[in-house]
């Protein structure tokens, strides 16, 4: 990836999907938020492609994420950024910070982090920091943790308002490296954002719980840190987040008008109901001009999408 300058100040923002399935619906609406936030401002919007965890990932999806949002006519700047040419980046930030002592190797089992949590009184999946002060051998299978002692974590999102997080007690040192010796999503993300001098980060609400350690590792690091819009999350008729898990449908690519149509209804746009049957250009037009965030609802009723 070539990091591009930006004239500072500029708006950028980003889509992010990692390559675990064909675009749903739901990450339609992700896609069209950060997409018309980005351009209604005037700003850049440039697409990163988490293939971070091979195991999780289907042959194909990056490919078929792309050409679906080229068929319902996104156009993004610059090159995209796949996260698997990243590694480089991400290793030099981890032996950064493992340098600096903000980050330590750990190599609890998961069976003793929960025993540990439960015997301490911490609420389950809590890490309890047992190896900050352990001197693990790098020789040694390990993850890597961020040293998470700061004081809370305070923003205020502009849809879903004030938030605030005390990642230590809440979370505990997080992991940045996985014992398998991936890269965990939180490092790579951080990083990226940076790298690419992202502004705005808009995407699903399933990642504001995410935003608080992302922010105490944009601190460590003394990144700057974007401002964040998380979007209602798109729900099935049981209730379930539309994801791989839930089975979620890919988007039709053969009725990108109506799809788009009712995604930006949803996000609480009111475009007329004779657009429904115009030209992909026409529609996309009327969403650039009369896009607001202000209507955006920061929850949905379960959909049963197009
Ligand atoms: N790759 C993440 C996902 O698809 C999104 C990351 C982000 O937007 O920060 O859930
Ligand atoms: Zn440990």
């Amino acid at each position: 990836m070539s990091i591009m300058t930006s004239d500072s100040g500029r708006y950028r923002g980003r889509f992010a999907p990692s390559p675990t399935g064909p675009l749903h619906f739901g990450s339609l609406l992700a896609a069209l938020g950060s997409y018309l936030e980005a351009r209604s401002r005037g700003g850049e919007w440039l697409v990163r492609m988490e293939d971070l965890d091979p195991p999780r990932e289907l042959p194909g999806a990056a490919d078929d994420i792309l050409r679906t949002l080229e068929q319902y006519g996104f156009e993004w700047d610059g090159e995209i950024c796949y996260q698997s040419q990243r590694h480089e980046a991400y290793r030099a930030v981890l032996a950064d910070l493992l340098k600096q002592g903000l980050a330590y190797r750990c190599n609890c089992s998961r069976r003793e982090i929960a025993t540990r949590a439960n015997q301490l009184g911490l609420p389950s999946g809590v890490y309890s920091g047992h190896c900050r002060s352990r001197r693990v051998s790098p020789q040694q299978q390990h993850a890597v943790r961020l040293l998470s002692q700061h004081p809370p974590i305070q923003f205020t999102d502009a849809l879903q308002g004030a938030q605030a997080q005390d990642v230590e007690r809440e979370v505990g040192d997080f992991v940045l490296l996985r014992a398998d010796g991936l890269f965990a999503y939180q490092l790579a993300v951080v990083v990226d954002d940076a790298a690419q001098q992202i502004t705005h980060i808009v995407r699903g609400s399933d990642l504001l719980d995410s935003t608080p350690r992302q922010i105490l590792l944009q601190r460590q690091l003394n990144h700057p840190q974007p401002h964040y819009l998380h979007l209602p999350l798109a729900r099935n008729a049981q209730g379930q987040k539309l994801s791989k898990q839930s089975f979620a449908p890919a988007i039709d690519t053969r009725n990108a008008v109506p799809t788009l149509w009712q995604a930006l209804h949803l996000l609480g746009q009111s475009p007329p109901e004779e657009l429904r049957r115009v030209d992909l250009g026409d529609l996309w037009d009327w969403a650039q001009r009369h896009w607001q965030a202000s209507p955006i609802p920061r929850k949905l009723d379960p959909i049963s999408p197009i």
